[in-house]
């Protein structure tokens, strides 16, 4: 009979690796959000930089990443897609910087076969060759990984998806945690840019009371590890409506929590609102 073997067996259907083949186990990667804030960021020494110098040393002192998997607030699109091409260009996707912005390269290599296998993880996520390294992600990694020689690929967001669809996709790829695979989820809980600007054209850089409020919110549903309730942000009223005027930069949050297990210790690296209304809240799963 067919099913005998399974039937005898202690292991349950769903215990078996999804990943085969190509990515060994490793020890449970850590997952990270940081709010990226300004791309400007990419050419600074400041607090903020430095913090994220710190956790990349941290991390290849425990353990060289085999790939990192980017959810960029930058990458948009209808499904949900995975860059699978070898050698990603340097994207810059943005306008109105020095020339030293657009001259900056991330020259690492990407991850085809790993981006390939994580396709496999959910039937939710397709493939994709037209993509390169956003500046979600390069103007973080510059600082956490100096080197560029980490492959990296990234994981888009799909923006027609209510938030709850994150937060699930997020937990079909767990796995990857298990096979080297360090996930950074890259926005910014509060990103309000247009407020930011006419703050900014006063020379005030204090943070709005809004933005202090919707990140202490955020914060203090992290603590509880009440994840659920941060798919309704709307819940936070005014300050989460203001905080939150479109929901690009807000998504990776979910990812990143998605991928937490239950329990599971987490650690904020960075707190601060600049610019009146953008939060730099970096912290680290496991
Ligand atoms: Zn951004």
């Amino acid at each position: 009979m067919a099913l005998w073997p399974l039937a005898t067996c202690n292991m349950k259907l769903q215990d078996f690796p999804k990943i085969t083949g190509a990515l060994p186990l490793s020890e449970k990667m850590p997952v990270w959000f940081v709010g990226h804030g300004s791309p400007m960021n990419a050419l600074e020494d400041n607090p903020f930089t430095r913090s994220l110098r710190e956790m990349g040393e941290t991390m290849q002192n425990r353990q060289k990443p085999a790939a990192i998997l980017v959810v960029s607030a930058h990458w948009l699109t209808r499904g949900s897609f995975v860059n699978v091409i070898p050698k990603p260009e340097t994207i810059h996707d943005f306008g109105g910087f020095p020339q030293a912005l657009f001259d900056a390269q991330y020259p690492a290599p990407g991850a085809p076969e790993i981006a390939k296998e994580t396709a496999k993880l959910s039937a939710l996520i397709h493939e994709a060759d037209d993509w390169g390294i956003d500046h979600g992600a390069w103007t973080i990694l510059m600082h956490l990984f100096p080197k560029a020689d980490i492959p990296v690929f990234q994981l888009s967001i799909d923006y027609y998806q209510p938030m709850s669809y994150h937060l699930n996709l997020a937990k079909e790829i767990r796995a990857l945690r298990e096979r080297g695979v360090l996930v950074i989820g890259s926005g910014n809980i509060v990103h309000n840019l247009r407020m930011s600007m006419s703050k900014l054209q006063n020379q005030d850089t204090s943070p709005f009371d809004w933005a202090v409020e919707f990140d202490n919110w955020v914060h203090e549903k992290i603590k509880n590890r009440d994840f659920q309730s941060l798919t309704d942000y709307e819940k936070a009223g005014t300050a989460g409506k203001l905080s939150v005027p479109t929901v690009d930069h807000y998504v990776p949050l979910l990812y990143t929590l998605g991928l937490a297990d239950e329990k599971e210790d987490i650690r904020q690296t960075y707190e601060e609102v600049t610019f009146g209304g953008i939060s730099m809240r970096t912290f680290q799963v496991g």
